[in-house]
């Protein structure tokens, strides 16, 4: 089968002729029907070997979507055909945190070497996926795979920041998302669809404000000092109850410190590699600052939910898997609009 994969330290990923996998004891082959890039797969290829923990090569792509191929020995719950979406925080399925379904942070995951597809282990931008487990399947019934793969990822990582600050998001409340790619979009959509909060979104690039504005933010503002100044007058003073920072630079995070209210959140989901400075004079009292990671197996159930009930739109490109080299290049140069697709 083809395979997109990560081989050297520095050098583009390429397309790969490697053995079709078998699944074994409890795992699922899926063949793929759509594969989502993202940020953090460049964030992981511009690392430098010292640095590097992914293993080589690396078969990339974390979003995964795809068609029941073939069981490995005991698999149920799952049939051939079924066509189904990938839950990629893989754990060990049994400690305190995954009983919850909060396998994004297992505990044992670590120790036990367990990586998700496409971050350690073999992703989905392939032919075919081996799943670990039938419960990191969940399934896409009539949502289209192409539009919905990036829900996964794209979707999940901030619905789950977002469900953690509902509770701040009352009506007259007002939410801040910073960057409109891939994640910041869908942000826009679901603190539209699940709270009653004034959206503000923020970006340099005016193409995604008015991505932003499209999806349903209130206001649009350039992502620069003068947006301080801008919530800070739409909100009467108050600044925003919630912060979504999905850039994580220092700039971004500056604006997030200098706009969050009196108790309110900043949760960092960007891997900008920024740090916010934290404490009794440099934030707000009772602000807290969160740096989340991707999301549990029920929210991933609740986003598919929202997407079914044509709350989330993820707006993709998308590339054959001969051509993901090329929109590797154009994630980097920041020109997708939206969520960028292979369909292998
Ligand atoms: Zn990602
Ligand atoms: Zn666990």
């Amino acid at each position: 089968m083809r395979a997109l994969q990560y081989r050297s330290i520095g050098a583009p990923p390429e397309v790969v002729e490697i053995d079709t996998p078998e699944p074994g004891p409890g795992q699922v082959r899926l063949r793929v029907t759509a594969a989502g890039l993202c940020h953090s797969d460049s964030f992981l290829m511009s690392l430098p070997e010292e640095q590097y923990i992914y293993g080589l090569p690396l078969t990339l792509g974390h979003e995964g979507a795809g068609v029941v191929d073939k069981l490995g020995e005991g698999v149920t719950g799952v049939a051939v055909g079924d066509s189904v979406a990938v839950y990629g925080p893989w754990g060990c399925g049994r400690c305190h945190e995954c009983a919850q379904g909060r396998e994004n942070y297992c505990r044992n995951a670590a120790a036990l070497g367990i990586a998700p597809p496409g971050l350690g282990a073999p992703g989905a931008m392939a032919d075919y996926l081996i799943v670990d487990d039938a419960r990191h399947l969940v399934p896409l019934g009539d949502l289209d795979p192409v539009e919905s793969v990036s829900l996964t990822d794209a979707g999940l990582t901030p619905y789950h920041a977002i469900a953690s600050s509902l509770g701040k998001l009352r009506p007259g409340s007002t939410a801040v998302v910073i960057g409109v790619g891939g994640l910041g979009h869908v942000a826009v959509q679901i603190l539209r669809a699940v709270s009653a909060a004034t959206v503000i979104a923020l970006d340099t690039d005016p193409e995604k404000l008015a991505l932003a504005s499209e999806v349903g933010a209130h206001h649009a503002l350039v992502s620069d000092s003068s947006a301080i100044e801008r919530i800070r007058s739409l909100t009467d003073d108050h600044g925003a109850d919630a912060v979504f920072d999905f850039v994580g630079a220092t700039p971004t995070l500056e604006i997030a410190r200098a706009v969050v209210a009196t108790d309110g959140d900043i949760q960092i989901v960007g891997i900008g590699g920024g740090v916010l400075p934290t404490g009794f004079f440099s934030t707000p009292f009772g602000a807290t600052v969160r740096a989340p990671y991707w999301g549990t197996r029920s929210e991933l159930i609740e986003v598919l939910q929202l997407a079914l009930s044509g709350h989330l739109r993820v707006h993709v490109e998308t590339f054959s898997l001969d051509d993901a080299p090329e929109a590797y290049r154009r994630l980097h140069d920041g020109t997708i609009r939206g969520r960028a697709v292979v369909i292998p």
